[in-house]
C-alpha cells in the first residue's frame, strides 16, 4: 500500500510530458529513477485557504487516495505512490497508454456485439468490484474509461479518476449534486441519499451508446427472443423488482400532481395580475403571459440548471 511520502518528487520521478489534464490539475508521463518503470503523475493543486475556490481541499484528495489504495484490481488503475508539498499532492499511478475506450472505437470501421460485450463485461468486473468494498465511482463516463494497450487484439479497460468515489458507511445517508449531466442518475439529479446503483444507471447509458439497437434489433434481442431454453428458463423465472417500480411510479404521480397544482396556481395569478392591470389602464388589453415568474420556476427548471452547472 502506498504511503504518502513528504519528499520531493522529483528526487524518485522525472517529470515528463501532459498526458491529460482535468479541473485541478494535470496528469503527465513519469519515469521512475531508480527502476527505469514509466508511470502517470496525477498533479493535483491543494486549496490554499478554506475561503479559496481555486484547488481541491486536502480531505477530498485523502478520500482519492484512500479509495484507490483500496482497490487493486485488473480494471481499476493502480497507485504506486503518494507525494505532498504545501502546495499539492502527487499520485504516482500506473501508466494507461491505450487512450480513451471510446477514442479507441471511433478509430474503428465497426464494432462487433462480441467486442462491446466483452468491453461492457470489463467495466462491469471494475464497477462490480468496488462495489464489494462498499465504493461507488460516482463519476463513470467514457473519459474515465481507458485502455491499458490499445495495440493488442483484446484491450484492457482500466477504470480512472476516482476524485467523485465514495465509500458507504454502514447506514450512511450521502447525497451529492457532482457528476457530469450527460452520465448522472435521476437520484443524484434529485438530491436523495445514493447507493453504488448510480453506477449502474452511468454503465446504462455508457451501454446505450455503445450498442444503441433499432426496434428491429430489440425485437430479436434474447431478452425478448429467448435464442435458448436456458434463456427462456431464466426469463420466466426472473421478475421485474416491483418494489422500485412502484416507488418510481408513486414519484412521477406526485410530481405530475405538483406541476399540476403549481401550472394552476400560475394561471390563477397571472389573471389576477391581468385584471388589475386592465383595471389601471383601460387601454391594455393583453396580458403579457410570457413574461418570467423568478419566483416560482417549476422544480424541473432550476434542476437543470444545477445539474448543468455541476
Ligand atoms: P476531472 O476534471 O474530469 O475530474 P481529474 O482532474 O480528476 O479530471 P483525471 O480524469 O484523472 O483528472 O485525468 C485527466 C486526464 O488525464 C484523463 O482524461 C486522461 O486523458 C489522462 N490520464 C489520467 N490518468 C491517466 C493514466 N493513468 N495514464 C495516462 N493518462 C491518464
Amino acid at each position: 500500500m502506498a504511503q504518502i511520502k513528504l519528499q520531493n518528487v522529483e528526487d524518485y520521478y522525472e517529470i515528463g510530458e501532459v498526458l491529460g489534464s482535468g479541473h485541478f490539475g494535470q496528469v503527465r508521463a513519469v519515469l521512475e529513477r531508480a527502476s527505469g518503470v514509466h508511470w502517470a503523475g496525477k498533479f493535483l493543486k491543494l486549496r490554499r485557504s478554506a475561503s479559496s475556490r481555486l484547488g481541491l481541499e486536502k480531505k477530498s484528495v485523502e478520500t482519492e487516495v484512500e479509495i484507490l489504495q483500496s482497490l487493486q484490481h485488473a480494471n481499476v488503475m493502480a497507485l504506486r505512490d503518494v507525494f505532498e508539498s504545501r502546495a499539492e499532492v502527487v499520485l504516482i499511478v500506473e501508466l494507461i497508454s491505450g487512450g480513451e475506450l471510446f477514442d479507441f472505437i471511433a478509430e474503428k470501421e465497426s464494432l462487433s456485439e462480441e467486442e462491446a460485450i466483452e468491453f461492457l463485461k470489463q467495466i462491469l468486473m471494475g464497477v462490480g468490484f468496488m462495489h464489494t468494498k462498499n465504493i461507488a465511482h460516482f463519476d463513470l463516463k467514457p473519459e474515465n474509461i481507458m485502455l491499458a494497450d490499445k495495440t493488442i487484439p483484446h484491450p484492457h479497460i482500466k477504470i480512472i479518476d476516482f476524485g467523485l468515489a465514495h465509500r458507504f458507511k454502514q447506514g450512511e445517508e450521502y447525497r451529492s449534486l457532482s457528476g457530469t449531466p450527460q452520465y448522472i442518475s435521476p437520484e443524484v439529479i434529485n438530491y436523495e441519499p445514493l447507493s453504488e446503483a448510480a453506477d449502474i444507471w452511468s454503465i446504462g447509458v455508457i451501454t446505450y451508446i455503445l450498442e444503441r439497437m433499432t426496434a428491429d434489433e430489440c425485437l430479436v434481442h434474447p431478452w425478448i427472443k429467448p435464442l435458448t431454453r436456458k434463456q427462456a428458463d431464466n426469463r420466466s423465472r426472473s421478475s421485474i423488482n416491483m418494489k422500485s417500480f412502484k416507488k418510481f411510479n408513486a414519484k412521477r404521480k406526485w410530481k405530475m400532481s405538483y406541476n399540476m397544482v403549481w401550472a394552476c396556481n400560475r394561471l390563477f395569478r397571472l389573471q389576477l395580475q391581468c385584471k388589475s392591470r386592465s383595471q389601471e389602464d383601460p387601454e391594455l388589453r393583453q396580458c403579457e403571459s410570457d413574461q418570467e415568474d423568478t419566483e416560482t420556476k417549476p422544480a424541473s427548471l432550476i434542476r437543470r440548471r444545477l445539474s448543468s452547472s455541476s
